[in-house]
């Protein structure tokens, strides 16, 4: 079997020097574990976070442990009865070509609903914080204005097309040429500003909204989100979901005070994680599957075959590599 460890704590952005390929005999299922062969691996920009020993809400990954995150596979081996050989699960395991994964976290996903990498992202983790975060938190009403930055992320454009469902008007910020024309020709997205190109991001973002923010879901954070907050209307709301601009500083980021627009526009900003709303998670799942089953709701990925090629995946999420959700595709079913 093939794993890979955290072989070193990534100072600024990750390189590959960060990881390490080990072999290791198959794992053995304990009580309580499967034995799965992985087939999808889903990298994550909150793993970043997980690579350092800063404290946060998920506890930093040790050095010369194997990294964990989202994955699909098939069951190989289970002594628990709810899961049988051939059965395809995901859940959180290593990056392993095989790994003994616990059965409690595991969730069965029926091919017959759609594509299985799906449970990686637009009705899995990405879909469900897009979801929350925008529904909970932002609640754009119709005619408003939303603004979403990484929005041809796997998060941000399920967003926008949830803001799009709700009849707002809707605007992204995203870093490349190819991400504009998809978000507003694949999407409909009403406006779409690449902020690598922008000459002053502010002066595109007040032509792009000329009646303000009503809602800005935050995934990026630093300078995007400076020019944001600057035209925030009234009871505006902003779910702050990411900060992936600021990952791999090393120094701390220091940007202008925004208390005073809070205050002025009364206007809530909060921070939020796709687990504070676990109780509700299948709920928020049927419906994002309804979605896409009408066609109300289109995803991208952006696969990268082999799983040798996992740190570089990872790696690409933060100089913009990826349309939509990043995937590693390990097997074939
Ligand atoms: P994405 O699919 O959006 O991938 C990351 C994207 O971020 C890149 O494609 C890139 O697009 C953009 N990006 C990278 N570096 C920068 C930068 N310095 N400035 C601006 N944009 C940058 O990832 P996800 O959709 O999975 O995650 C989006 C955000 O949501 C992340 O911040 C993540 O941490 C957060 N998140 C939060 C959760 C929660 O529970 N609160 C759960 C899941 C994700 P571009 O070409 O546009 O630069």
């Amino acid at each position: 079997n093939d794993k890979i460890i955290l072989a070193s704590r990534p100072e600024g952005v990750p390189s590959r020097e960060n990881f390490e390929f080990v072999s290791e005999p198959l794992p053995q299922p304990q009580a309580g574990q499967a034995l799965v062969r992985t087939l999808y691996l889903s990298v994550d920009p909150y793993m970043r976070g997980r690579m350092s020993d800063a404290k946060s809400y998920a506890p930093p990954y040790a050095v010369g442990d194997v990294i964990r995150g989202g994955a699909v596979g098939q069951v190989m081996e289970s002594s628990d009865p709810r899961f049988a050989p051939g059965d395809i699960v995901s859940g959180t395991w290593g990056w392993q070509r095989y790994a003994a994964a616990e059965t409690a976290h595991l969730m069965k996903v029926d091919p017959a609903d759609g594509p299985i990498s799906t449970s990686l992202h637009v009705v899995g983790m990405t879909g469900l914080t897009a979801y929350f975060g925008l529904l909970r938190i932002g609640d754009p009403q119709p005619g408003e204005t939303v603004v979403v930055s990484g929005a041809a992320g796997a998060v941000g454009m399920i967003v926008g097309q949830i803001a799009k469902i709700k009849g707002a008007r809707v605007v992204g910020i995203a870093g490349t040429e190819r991400k504009v024309r998809y978000l507003k020709e694949e999407l409909g997205f009403d406006e779409v500003i690449d902020y690598k190109a922008a000459d002053n991001i502010q002066a595109a973002l007040e032509q792009a909204c000329p009646n303000g923010v009503d809602v800005y879901f935050d995934n990026v954070g630093g300078e995007i989100s400076d020019a944001v907050l600057h035209l925030i209307n009234r009871h505006a709301r902003i779910p702050v979901c990411g900060q992936i601009s600021l990952y791999n500083l090393q120094d701390q980021d220091v940007g202008p005070r925004i208390q005073p627009l809070l205050l002025k526009n009364t206007a809530l900003m909060k921070g939020f994680l796709v687990g504070d709303y676990a109780a509700e998670a299948e709920e928020g799942r049927k419906e994002l599957a309804g979605w896409v089953k009408k066609g109300l709701i289109q995803y991208e990925e952006n696969i990268i075959e082999g799983f040798e090629n996992t740190p570089d995946a990872f790696i690409g999420l933060f100089s913009g590599d990826n349309l939509g959700k990043q995937l590693v595709k390990v097997g074939e079913i």
